[in-house]
Formats: C-alpha cells, sequence, structure tokens
C-alpha cells in the first residue's frame, strides 16, 4: 500500500484489510476539501492495489465519527451553481465508496451526522459502538438545506420510507440502540470491541461469509407502505401536511426533501440524485439556510465563550431553593447530567412534588437549610417579590458560606437582591425559561459588583446543562423579558383600538412566530403579564404602558390557559378551543372592530421590540447584536429564519420605516 499519509487520514495495513483513520485538525472530524482529497486519494490507491481486500473507516477522536460537511463551505457558495456541483462531487464520491472493488466497514464512534452519516450510508456495512456520544442524524433541515450527499436516495432505501422522513425532517439524533431498532446500522458492539469487529466484519465481507442483513421486525413492518406507488405517495402527502402545519411555509428545504424522495422513487436513484443537488444549491445561498448557519455559528461561538475572563468553580453539589414549577425543573435538568442537588421549599407538599417532577435519584429534598453547606452554587427560584428573595438570599448566604447565590428572578433587577447581601459579588442572575427541560436558552444577569469567578461559574454550569447562555447586563427585564413587553404591549394596543384578537395573533404567525402575543398572553398568565408590565411601565415610563386590554381581561379575573379563560377558551385538558367571543364586552371599543392590514399589525407589533433591542445593545444590556439575535430567537421565539432582530434590520433598513417590516 502506498497511501500517502495526508494529515486528516492515516492508514494501516492489517494483512489485507485498510484501515483507515480519520484524525482532522480541530475538535471534530468535517468532511472539508482535505478531508475529501484523503478519502479520493484513498479509493484511488484501493482500487489499485490488488492486495487489498477491504476497508474499515473510522475516527482517532472518541466522540465524533464525521460531524458533516464543513460549514463553513457553505459560506463560500457564491452562486446555487457551487453548490450544486458540490453536490454532484459527493455523490461521485460516494458512488465509488458503494461500487468499490472491495468492501468499506463503517466503524462508528460519536456524531455521524450530515455528510458523515451519508458516506456510511455508502459502505457496505455499519458498526456503531454503543457509546454515550454516538449519535446518527442527517440534519441538515436545521440549516435549511437537504442532505446533499445521496441521503435522500440512501436512507429511504435503507431504513424505510416513514423511518427516513422523520429523520430527514426533523434532523432529530438516534443512539447506537435506536439505529439497530430501524436498520441503521448492522451491529452494534461495546466501544472497547469496536475495532476489533469491524476489522473482523470486513475479512467476512471480503470472503463472501458475512450474515445477510436482516431488516429488524419493527422496521419491516413499518416498509409495508414503501413498496407500491400508493403507499408511497400516501406517506409522502401526510407528511407534507405535517410539514405545512408545522412550518406555514416558511422553510422550503423539508418540502425540498419530500420533492427529491419523490422524484428518486418516480424516476429512479440517478434523477433523484439531480433534484437532490439541484435543490442543495439552491437553498445552500438562500436567505433563510444563510440565517440558519449564521444562528447556528453564533450558538456555537456562544458555547466557546467563557462569559468572563476568570476561571469557573467546578459545581460539584446544586442547592435550590424553591420547589415550584421552576426549581423542581431546574434540580432535574442538574440531576440529568450528574450533578447532586439539595432542594429546599418551606412548604412539605411543595417538595414531595418538586421531588416527585424531578424524578432523579440525586435530588433529594429539606423544608430547612440541612444539606447546603457544601453547595457550591445555590440558585433560588421562590416567589417573584423582593422582600422574599431578599431574605432568601440572606437564608442562603447563612446555609451556604461559600456558595455562588443565583437568582431565577424573571423582572427585579440583581443589583437590588445583591444590595443587602453579605457577599454581593456571589450574587448573580440565572434567568432560565419555562419549561426548563424544553426552552434552551440561559440569561446570566451580572451586576455592577459581580466577581468574574461568579460569571463564569454560572455561565459555565448553564452550558454543562445544556443551555446556549447568553451574558446580559442588569436592569428591569434584563433582555429577552425587556423585548417582549414592547412587542406584547404592541399587540395590547391595538386590541385596545378594536384590532381582532385572532387577527393580530394570525399576523403574527404568518411573519413566523410559533404562536401569536395574544395566545403568549394566555400560556404566560396573565397575572405574571400585568406584574412583570407594571414593572416595566415603572421603569421605563410610556412606551413600556400596559394596554387597557390587558387591566381589564385581568381584572375581570380571566387568568389565561391556567384558568381556562383568558382571551381564548380552553378545555379541561387545557387545549385551545377559539377565541372568547364574550371577551371583546370587556374591551374598550366593545363590538366595534378595526380592520388591519397584516403588515401593519406586524409594524405595530414587530417594530416597538426591535426598537428596544437597539436601545439594549446601545446601552450594554447585550454584549453583541449576535447575542441579542440568540436571545430572542432562543428566549420568545422570534422567527429563526429571520436569523433575529438584528439580522432582520440588517437585511431590512431601520426597524421604523413601515415598508420594512
Ligand atoms: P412557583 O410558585 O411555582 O414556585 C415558587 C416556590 O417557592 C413555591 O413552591 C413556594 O412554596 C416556594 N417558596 C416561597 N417562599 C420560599 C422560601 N422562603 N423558601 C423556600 N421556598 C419558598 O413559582 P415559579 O413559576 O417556579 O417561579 C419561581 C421564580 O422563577 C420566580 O422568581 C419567577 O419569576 C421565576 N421565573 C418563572 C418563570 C415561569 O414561567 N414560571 C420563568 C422564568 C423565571
Amino acid at each position: 500500500m502506498t497511501v500517502p499519509t495526508l494529515p486528516v487520514l492515516t492508514t494501516e495495513t492489517v494483512h489485507d484489510v485498510v484501515i483507515a483513520t480519520l484524525d482532522g485538525p480541530g475538535s471534530v472530524n468535517t468532511l472539508g476539501p482535505a478531508a475529501i482529497a484523503a478519502l479520493v486519494a484513498l479509493l484511488d490507491d484501493v482500487e489499485r492495489d490488488d492486495a487489498v481486500r477491504a476497508v474499515v473507516l473510522q475516527s482517532a477522536k472518541p466522540d465524533s465519527w464525521i460531524a458533516g460537511f464543513d460549514i463553513e463551505e457553505l459560506a463560500r457558495f457564491e452562486s446555487a451553481a457551487d453548490g450544486e456541483r458540490t453536490s454532484r462531487e459527493a455523490h461521485a464520491l460516494l458512488d465509488r465508496v458503494e461500487r468499490c472493488r472491495v468492501p468499506w466497514v463503517a466503524a462508528i464512534q460519536g456524531a455521524c451526522l450530515g455528510g458523515g452519516l451519508e458516506l456510511a450510508l455508502a459502505c457496505a456495512w455499519r458498526i456503531a459502538a454503543d457509546h454515550p456520544s454516538t449519535a446518527l442524524a442527517l440534519p441538515e433541515v436545521q440549516l435549511g438545506l437537504v442532505p446533499g450527499g445521496g441521503g435522500t436516495q440512501r436512507l429511504p432505501r435503507c431504513v424505510g420510507l416513514g423511518a427516513a422522513l422523520d429523520l430527514m425532517l426533523t434532523g432529530r439524533r438516534v443512539r447506537a440502540r435506536q439505529a439497530l431498532g430501524m436498520g441503521l446500522v448492522d451491529d452494534v458492539v461495546h466501544p472497547a470491541a469496536l475495532a476489533e469487529a469491524a476489522l473482523r466484519r470486513a475479512r467476512e465481507l471480503a470472503d463472501g461469509r458475512a450474515p445477510t442483513r436482516r431488516t429488524p421486525r419493527r422496521a419491516a413492518a413499518a416498509r409495508l407502505l414503501d413498496g407500491n406507488a400508493l403507499g408511497r405517495a400516501l406517506v409522502l402527502r401526510q407528511a407534507r401536511e405535517r410539514v405545512l402545519r408545522r412550518t406555514h411555509g416558511h422553510y422550503p428545504a423539508p418540502l425540498a426533501v419530500l420533492d427529491a424522495v419523490r422524484e428518486g422513487y418516480a424516476r429512479g436513484v440517478d434523477a433523484g440524485l439531480r433534484a437532490e443537488a439541484r435543490h442543495f444549491g439552491e437553498l445552500a445561498v438562500s436567505a433563510v439556510s444563510r440565517e440558519l448557519v449564521y444562528l447556528f455559528f453564533a450558538t456555537t461561538a456562544l458555547k466557546k465563550d467563557p462569559g468572563s475572563a476568570a476561571a469557573p468553580r467546578a459545581v460539584a453539589k446544586l442547592g435550590v431553593v424553591g420547589a415550584g414549577f421552576m426549581g423542581a425543573g431546574i434540580a432535574a435538568a442538574a440531576a440529568a447530567v450528574g450533578t447532586p442537588v439539595r432542594l429546599r421549599d418551606t412548604d412539605a407538599g411543595r417538595v414531595g412534588k418538586g421531588l416527585a417532577a424531578a424524578r432523579a435519584d440525586l435530588v433529594t429534598g429539606t423544608t430547612d437549610y440541612t444539606g447546603f453547606r457544601r453547595a457550591d452554587l445555590v440558585i433560588e427560584a421562590v416567589f417573584e417579590d423582593l422582600d422574599v428573595k431578599r431574605r432568601v438570599i440572606d437564608e442562603i448566604e447563612r446555609a451556604a458560606p461559600d456558595a455562588i447565590v443565583a437568582s431565577n428572578t424573571s423582572t427585579i433587577p440583581i443589583a437590588r437582591l445583591a444590595e443587602r447581601a453579605a457577599r454581593p459579588e456571589r450574587v448573580i442572575g440565572m434567568h432560565f425559561f419555562s419549561p426548563v427541560a424544553k426552552m434552551p436558552l440561559l440569561e446570566v444577569i451580572e451586576a455592577d459588583g459581580t466577581a468574574p469567578e461568579t460569571t463564569a461559574t454560572a455561565v459555565a454550569f448553564g452550558k454543562r446543562l445544556g443551555k446556549t447562555v447568553i451574558v446580559v447586563r442588569d436592569g428591569p427585564g434584563f433582555y429577552v423579558n425587556r423585548i417582549l413587553n414592547p412587542y406584547v404591549g404592541g399587540a395590547g394596543r391595538l386590541l385596545d383600538e378594536g384590532v381582532a384578537i385572532d387577527a393580530i395573533d394570525r399576523a403574527l404567525v404568518d411573519f413566523g412566530f410559533p404562536v401569536g402575543p395574544i395566545t403568549l398572553l394566555d400560556e404566560v398568565g396573565l397575572d405574571i403579564a400585568g406584574k412583570s408590565g407594571r414593572i416595566m411601565h415603572d421603569a421605563f415610563g410610556a412606551r413600556m404602558a400596559p394596554a387597557q386590554s390587558l387591566l381589564r381581561v385581568l381584572d375581570a379575573g380571566r387568568l389565561g390557559r391556567k384558568g381556562r379563560l383568558g382571551f381564548y377558551r380552553y378545555d379541561a385538558a387545557g387545549k385551545k378551543r377559539g377565541v372568547d367571543e364574550s371577551v371583546y364586552a370587556l374591551l374598550p371599543t366593545g363590538e366595534r372592530r378595526t380592520r388591519m392590514a397584516p403588515e401593519e399589525i406586524v409594524r405595530r407589533t414587530v417594530g416597538p421590540l426591535l426598537e428596544e433591542a437597539e436601545r439594549c445593545l446601545a446601552e450594554g444590556i447585550i454584549r453583541s447584536a449576535r447575542d441579542g439575535d440568540v436571545g430572542a430567537v432562543f428566549g420568545i421565539g422570534f422567527p429563526a429564519w429571520r436569523g433575529g432582530p438584528f439580522r432582520y434590520l440588517a437585511a431590512t433598513g431601520t426597524a421604523l420605516a413601515p415598508r420594512h417590516l
């Protein structure tokens, strides 16, 4: 063998099997130009050298097999033709792997994503290590793309149409054992046995002794519809309906996946591959994909951002005070990543409920402060009341003298909580969003006196919980609630003028928010919204004045979804049952309705949000436009495909010009 030893790929020959080991620069392997060139050189050599009878492809990095096509390369495409050509080159390369004179075995441990999984799919056999880092996915739709390396054709033919669509339309990750169950990999072995098992399988394949691949029973049943055109048409149509329901047509990539898959079944794999490449090229230079890639880079950069120059403290033990909705959620999230938690509430019943909600052996409960002394970090999530919180912080400082103390307050400035503290430099805000398990964002709030170590610890612990963390400066509403308030307030003022509830919500869902602002008010709870609205009004004056409509509906005793009545009606299961028409009698204009164009509704709600975001940047509440974009997208559901408020402003012009909205 004379495979040149390229930096990203080294080879070793064991008898007649080439073991090719990928080890690119950086923490993950990607398919960039160097890795692709190395694979081409390997193929050339293997094709030439008759002594070689099989290839095993593995990674030197325990957590990363191949994380996918190098996303940096995407940014270099100047036209759709560039992307299409790149995809066609990938097809040619993987076609060579698939048709190679000798079998290729993918020995997978770690992230096997996108182009990585597509390469694995072109191999004759796939073995996955049963390791926590092993994850297989085609996450291209999350970047506004379709798989560009044959995934739309090989995946359905490997795991069946239904399962393939599920994977490609959601981008979700599957673990080794799940992958085995669906037929995505052929074997699962202990990590320590991976190399040996792959070598053995490679030899068997070379000798024609490998077991025939069996479709797992469950996967076989799910494939019943795949065999005939009518069944496939049905599956594809249903998938399309689901996509449109979920995306309101804002995301073209999932529809392009469906088109490429359909084309492949209708006209054959080559036609399917051509459709895939065409879609890949067009999407790669589309505005939606550019914004999603921007957010991907922004969140990746935040993962590496320590938030402060100091070293973080290790949090070996967490204390949580307040076992309500948020406290229990935080305790559960910490236990899920292996951190022992001591959970305190004054109410024994709440402790019990909190423990049940956390459902983890690592969480223990108490009604006093026993077990807090050695906590490194204590997060309080008690009632949103300045005096209660100050008292609790004082108690925490006594019970856990070395701990950093974080407050999950959503509205109270951290400086006010810290001003009576014995060690104010160790007090910080950690604003989680509800529900904690699901919401990806954490706002860490620094007050003027906060020590760098305190910030670093809060940021590091937030990341450990899997959150995307932005560090913001102290101030009423911090960042996320501060921009949310004028948006919802704008919607309230439209109600005051007689614009219909569903017209407002529809205009903003059409703009791209997951739910409209009036539905959001009902979800958050009108009492909570009213309370935070008052705080914001006190702090900022007229521009944050609460709408009459909200005050009146709240005065009438409506709480929103939790009380099954707000602006909408809800059934016993909490499901929304349409606008409650009787609510109009409570509003300033009564039954009289004003018609308003959707663009105007957007201008009057999103406009104030954009202005407030700009103020936050100018005042240094957020550190960068990037943080402001990430906070708005992951904190309040600002449409991701618009990149966030600052990207949206940059793309459309100033906040105030109506033509831009
Ligand atoms: P909750 O009412 O569900 O829970 C509060 C808990 O604190 C209760 O179990 C109560 O018994 C307990 N408590 C009160 N005083 C205490 C004391 N002195 N010592 C120990 N426990 C005490 O409220 P929640 O929704 O979980 O909110 C908690 C905090 O999180 C608030 O500051 C709130 O603003 C903030 N927050 C809430 C949300 C949300 O959506 N619910 C989102 C972000 C932040």
